[in-house]
């Protein structure tokens, strides 16, 4: 960790996450970014749900932290800003946490456009209960609940966002280090529900049952997969099949 950012950790806790966790790099770019913008993290409240990325901010970073309920962190996020307008709230949480068993609040919450700044840590399955499906698990992989291969197509998560009326939307691979810095620098500039979603490589659930020996694998395995807006342009919906769009998608609508 930066010395510039360690002033934003808590002394002496230790981060839970496995080596080559797509979190621990998360966990660093999000407070660069607060650094970059100079934000106060005083004024800051980060809210989390149950699941690895729940740890992210809490009990970690030396601020005001709120570690809630399984699917409920943008319901928590969503009180604490009404009571609080000027509260510059930011929720951090995993998939299966934030779409499959929060899922409502998401939507009702793009919908509503409450400013909130959410970061999806999106690793593929459930990998603090052991590695299980959820509806981003790609279609084909090995999960401890889909020995086969998940039969399913995943959610595109910022296209669900985008039309329950987020003001932004985007999705980057944590490897996409200073893009997905600047990415939350204008989340944390826009008001409004703004939603990033931030690919996070799980090697110990999603890795090892997918028979990808080491972070690096699974690293590459899912930066494989993505495709930039740009180079997604002019696909067919066949030759897109699989691959996981990575850009901006709705940029500051109020
Ligand atoms: Fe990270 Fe996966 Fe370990 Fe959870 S189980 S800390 S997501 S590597």
């Amino acid at each position: 960790m930066a010395t510039e950012l360690k002033q934003y950790l808590r002394p002496g806790v230790a981060l839970p996450f496995c080596p080559g966790c797509g979190h621990r790099i998360l966990l660093r770019l999000i407070l660069k970014a607060i650094d970059e913008l100079e934000i106060n993290i005083d004024d800051m409240l980060f809210v989390s749900g149950i699941g690895c990325a729940g740890w992210i901010p809490s009990p970690h970073f030396n601020a005001d932290t709120l570690h809630t309920l399984h699917g409920r962190a943008i319901a928590f996020a969503t009180g604490a800003k009404m009571f609080n307008p000027k509260l510059k709230t930011m929720v951090i949480s995993g998939d299966g946490d934030l779409v499959d068993i929060g899922g409502n609040h998401l939507l009702h919450a793009a919908r509503r456009n409450i400013d909130l700044t959410v970061i999806c840590a999106n690793n593929m399955n459930y990998g603090q209960t052991g590695g299980q499906v959820c509806s981003t698990t790609p279609k084909g992989a090995v999960t401890q609940t889909t020995h086969g291969g998940s039969p399913y197509r995943p959610f595109d998560l910022c296209k669900l966002v985008n039309a329950a009326g987020a003001a932004y939307v985007a999705r980057y691979l944590v490897s996409q280090g200073s893009v997905l810095v600047n990415s939350i620098k204008k989340a944390l500039q826009i008001e409004g529900f703004c939603f990033i979603e931030a690919i996070s490589p799980c090697p110990t659930q999603f890795g090892r049952q997918n028979r990808l020996d080491t972070p690096r694998e699974t690293f590459k395995f899912v930066e494989r997969m993505c495709i930039t807006k740009e180079d997604a342009e002019g696909l067919s919906p066949a030759e897109l099949e699989g691959k996981i769009v990575t850009g901006e998608f709705s940029n500051g609508r109020s």
